[in-house]
């Protein structure tokens, strides 16, 4: 199920368990891990019925066992999956297992898998990995959504009985969700829904905010991972489970919701998040300083103070302000105008890299986005074609620093940057508002977005969501350079 790269060994110890390290020197992009999922299930909220074997949507039973969704496309899924209901010891369960309750068929796939013998050995690293149910219980939302999701239904379905092996209770089921949940990632099905491939070995490497490594999900769930930097033996193969552009507050609450984890890496205990300032405020009693926080020697963030004239800008206001914005986010739905003046306003209080700002900034980069698609018939207008395409490269450094090295974040920053530029000065040529000599200098610019976009894609699978905007780019490049042939001379 899993193919590790020759150059890479398995190593443990007491604080990061069983990880990975780098045997021999390894250049970027080198496959260090190819790993096939254990199982792919929806999410534990989803309330489509999907085929149990292709995970499309579905509207009809399996005839044999009449307990799993098939498609029209598919006639048959897994063989111990099917005979268990139809013949087999669950034959007494209630047909409507699944129909009343689809949430559970992640964790009824797991169990299944427990029982068969030929696919057990396959569940063992993900069963011997250590889960603290004290440490989840009553915790913020995730148990109550295992409980009423998935563990309650399955529970009163009366399958434990039928499982007796198992020895399986309301605590062995809950460790069997936080298991699933946080060795899954996020794949793309067929129809463009998403769901969770359960990856044992490739979703359970440590966690590092500035990630060395790239994970790459194919259309048939096939996980690649490789490395986004040059590696030297003994380095930790890290990946990163949080959104790149949050500011370490953000990432570091994701991070204790989802996986318990209180992260110390280098950029948690920068302060200034690797130059970005993505959480650095501006100083109220100098024009020029902006304040960093202060961490003590536990990485544990106090007060901020000014990096120019020392004053300090106490915590407790900084947070207040924090959660003033997100309200007045939340508050915006989807509104331009309201998040241009939140820009105009918050711009005067944080440094312009402050991951609020870059939200804001993003939010409306996507509503323009949406609108020019909406306006590709009529005329767009020029204004907001070129406040997306300010907007988009405002976000280009930062996208840089933060992933180092073969960046899909960074590839995808300059795609949104050169489609947003080459609408602009398309338009702007063909109204005479940028002479030739100009047009050829913005498209020499785009062209090299583009080649670097590829060159940072150029290891992810042809069939993959990045291979498919590799492919676009490339499109792309095509027209931009035929423009330079035409008019560069
Ligand atoms: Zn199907
Ligand atoms: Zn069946
Ligand atoms: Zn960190
Ligand atoms: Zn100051």
């Amino acid at each position: 199920m899993q193919d590790l790269s020759e150059n890479i060994q398995q190593v443990h110890n007491e604080k990061l368990g069983r990880h990975l390290v780098a045997g021999l020197p390894i250049e970027p992009g080198e496959t260090l891990l190819e790993e096939r999922p254990l199982l792919v299930t929806p999410h534990w909220e989803c309330g489509q019925l999907k085929c149990a074997q292709c995970l499309q949507e579905s509207y009809v039973m399996c005839r044999k066992c009449q307990v799993y969704p098939l498609c029209m496309d598919c006639s048959q899924h897994d063989d111990f999956e099917c005979e268990f209901f139809a013949s087999g010891a669950g034959k007494s369960i209630c047909k409507d297992l699944l129909v009343k309750n689809y949430g559970i068929c992640g964790l009824l796939r797991l169990l299944l898998l427990l029982e068969d013998p030929t696919t057990r050995p396959d569940c063992q690293v993900l069963m011997e990995w250590p889960v603290n149910l004290e440490d989840y219980r009553d915790g913020e939302g995730m148990w109550q959504e295992h409980e009423e999701q998935v563990v309650r239904p399955l529970m009163e379905s009366g399958i434990m009985e039928l499982l007796p092996s198992q020895q399986l209770t309301s605590d062995v089921l809950h460790a069997h969700c936080i298991r699933i949940d946080s060795h899954a990632f996020e794949v793309t099905a067929r129809d463009g829904d998403t769901l969770k491939g359960v990856f044992v070995c490739g979703a359970s490497l440590p966690h590092h905010c500035v990630p060395n490594t790239v994970v790459a999900l194919d259309e048939e769930f096939n996980m690649k991972l490789y490395a986004a930097v040059p590696l030297q033996p003994g380095d930790i193969i890290y990946n990163s489970y949080t959104n790149p552009l949050m500011g370490t507050s953000q990432r570091q609450h994701q991070l204790r919701l989802s996986r318990r984890l209180d992260c110390t890496c280098s950029r948690c205990q920068d302060p200034t998040e690797m130059g970005t300032h993505m959480s650095s405020m501006k100083c109220r009693e100098c024009a020029e300083g902006y304040a960093v926080c202060e961490m003590d020697a536990n990485g544990r963030m106090g007060d901020w103070r000014c990096l120019n004239c020392k004053s300090i800008l106490p915590a407790a206001s900084v947070h207040e302000l924090l959660a003033e914005v997100g309200g007045a986010l939340v508050d915006a739905r989807g509104d331009l105008q309201v998040y241009e003046s939140l820009l105009t306003q918050y711009r005067q209080l944080f440094h312009p890299n402050h991951f609020l700002l870059l939200d804001i900034k993003q939010n409306i980069a996507t509503i323009l986005r949406a609108a020019a698609l909406m306006n590709s018939v009529e005329q767009p207008c020029k204004k907001l074609l070129a406040r997306r395409a300010e907007l988009c490269s405002d976000l280009l450094p930062v996208c840089r620093a933060v992933v180092p090295g073969l960046s899909k974040l960074y590839a995808i920053g300059l795609f949104e940057y050169l489609i947003s530029l080459v609408e602009l000065i398309e338009l702007q040529f063909a109204e005479s508002d940028l002479d030739k000599k100009g047009y050829v200098g913005q498209l020499r610019i785009a062209s090299q977005a583009a080649k670097e976009a590829m060159e940072l894609l150029r290891f992810e699978p042809e069939n993959s969501a990045e291979g498919f905007l590799s492919e676009r780019i490339a499109m792309e490049l095509e027209r931009i350079e035929s423009d330079l042939m035409k008019y560069g001379r």
